[in-house]
Formats: C-alpha cells, structure tokens, sequence
C-alpha cells in the first residue's frame, strides 16, 4: 500500500474528518517542527469522507509541499478505521499519530520521540491538564482509562489522546473496528512492559466541534467488557463469537423462565428467584456484549475497515 520514493524515517498519521478550518494551521506547525527533527518525513492526511472543504485544502498543501499525501477515504468510515487507512499506508519506520482539530500539539513530538528511542514500542500521550468540560468529558473518560488500564494490564491512563508515537511493526496490518481508536495502544496486543507515557499539552480543538457525544460513554461500557478477551486471547475467530452469542441467548431464556417462575413462587422465595433471574439476564447482556465485538474483530480481519478512493 506504501507509495513511491524512498521510505521516510517518521510518518505523521492525521484522521481529518470536516476539519476544513484545521488542516491548514495545523500542516504549518507540522511541518516546522517536522523539519527540526531532521529526520525524513511524511504528512499522511487520511481523509475520512469529509463534506466541507477538507479535501480542497488538503490538496492545496499536497501541491506546495511534497511531504504531504493524502489517503482520500471513500466514504465516512470512522475514526478507528481512519487510523487503520493511516496505518496501512505510512511508510516510515516509526508512525505517530495526531487529531487534525488542532487539540494536540506538534511541540509535544519531539518528546514523544525521544522517550521512543530510549527502547520501547509505544509512547502515549497523556493530557494532565484538559480543556474541556470536566463532567460531560474529562471525568467520564477518567473512569474510563481506569477501567480500560484495569482490564487490559497495560498501563496507559489517557487512551484517547489522539497523541501517540508507535514502531511501525506495532501498527502494520492493524484493522480496527469502529470505536476501538479509544483502546489504543492495548487494543494492538503490545507487551505492556513496552508502553511509555509521556505528558502533554491539550488545547481547545481549532475550528468545528467533536464528533462524538455523551452516547460514547454507553459504547466505550459495551465494549469495555470484551476487552480482556480481545487483548490477551490472541485472533479471535467466529466460532467464539457464535458460541458467545449462544451462551448469552441461553442465559437470557432461563433468566426469563426463572423470572416468570419466581412471579408465581410464595413471597418468601421470591426475592431469591428475582435476584437469580436479573444475574442471569445481566450475564446474557455480557455475553451478547462480548460475542458483538468478537464478531466485530473478525468481520474487520476478514472484510477491513475502510475502502480507498485514491492517494495523493
Ligand atoms: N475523525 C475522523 N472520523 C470520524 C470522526 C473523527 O477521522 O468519523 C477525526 C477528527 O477529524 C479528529 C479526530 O478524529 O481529527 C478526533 O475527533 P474529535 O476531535 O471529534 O474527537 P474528540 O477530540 O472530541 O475526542
Ligand atoms: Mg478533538
């Protein structure tokens, strides 16, 4: 997938989605500190089916500067899947990764570099102090990097940082469904003895709004719950995933039977029967979660996530 010429050394991977007013400002800070690296680079905009004016500007930077290229998406795909394109198609042997809404800083790259080089695979960003609002989003994705850190062994504490410098090995071939951007780097199977944190800074996003709601807070529980299995199973195959789903269908029938059951009881045993019916029901729902993403994996192996219109 990689193109012409000779492989570059970095590749800064950017997922644009209606970004229209953000390219441009944030190509020029890029590109500054990009070239006080002194390292051979790219700028890989993954364009992800933008209806503004993304693409125009994209291709305005491309033609007045040859480090730029442009993996022009089919459609909207999402942003895991965007990061997926990116993934495919940089050729630099270490891949860092950034949002295009301006929130994160180029100025933080160096950094980043520097704690990669010194031996591990990954290096992830971690905002100390965010500026955004702290019920709707800071103290929700607080919790949620808890849990994920809990579930997953891998000791990084802000996952959705956009920011993130990797090994081009650690990447390759990675095909994310939709919403697991927000387990990375556990999410890639790396050795959590590999994974680096370094801090900071977050700015208020450029132009636009987010693209996501308090409706992730439900998405990142759902899929929450599969992620043990996902990151220290190895491939997940469909055969699990069915057996999953059927364990959960089980579940939830008996849970209902015990439930009507228990409706007709004496009031004495009553509460024991509802209390076994709920925790039926409520291990169905895991089930049904878990057998979901399982599928969701290997539909991505199978099928991949994102289709290209054409690279610039
Ligand atoms: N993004 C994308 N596809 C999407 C949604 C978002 O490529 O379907 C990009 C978006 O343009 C931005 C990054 O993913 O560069 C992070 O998105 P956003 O800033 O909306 O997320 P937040 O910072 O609110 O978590
Ligand atoms: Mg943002």
């Amino acid at each position: 997938m990689s193109g012409g010429g000779p492989a570059p050394a970095l590749s800064l991977v950017v997922p644009v989605y209606d970004e229209e007013e953000n390219v441009a400002p944030l190509h020029a800070e890029l590109a500054r500190i990009a070239c006080d690296l002194g390292r051979p680079y790219e700028i890989l905009f993954v364009n992800d089916g933008s209806g503004d004016g993304t693409l125009a500007r994209l291709e305005l930077l491309a033609a007045a500067d040859p480090h730029v290229r442009i993996v022009d998406l089919d459609g909207n795909f999402g942003e895991a899947a965007a990061l997926s394109a990116g993934f495919a198609h940089a050729r630099g042997a270490v891949v860092v990764t950034l949002d295009g809404d301006g929130q994160n800083d180029p100025a933080d790259i160096p950094r980043l570099l520097a704690r990669l080089d010194e031996g591990v695979d990954v290096v992830s960003g971690r905002r100390l102090e965010r500026r955004e609002a702290f019920v709707s989003r800071v103290l929700p994705s607080r919790i949620a990097n808890w849990l994920i850190a809990r579930a997953t062994g891998v000791p990084v504490y802000d996952c959705g940082c956009g920011l993130k410098a990797y090994r081009r090995e650690l990447v390759v071939g990675a095909q994310l469904p939709r919403g697991m951007n927000r387990f990375l780097p556990a999410i890639l199977g790396v050795d959590p003895s590999r994974v680096a944190e370094v801090a900071v800074r977050d700015r208020p996003r450029g132009g636009g709004r987010s693209h996501y709601g308090l409706e992730r807070i439900f998405i990142v529980c759902r899929d929450l719950v599969a992620l043990p299995l996902l990151v220290r199973r190895g491939a997940p195959t469909r055969a699990l995933a069915r057996r999953l789903a059927t364990a959960g269908a089980v579940l939830a029938a008996a849970g209902v039977v015990v439930a009507i059951a228990a409706a007709l009881l004496r009031p004495q045993a009553r509460a024991f029967a509802l209390a076994g019916a709920l925790g039926a029901l409520l291990t169905a729902a895991l089930g049904r979660a878990v057998g979901h993403n399982v599928g969701r994996f290997v539909t991505a192996r199978e099928d991949g996530v994102f289709r290209v219109r054409r690279v610039v």
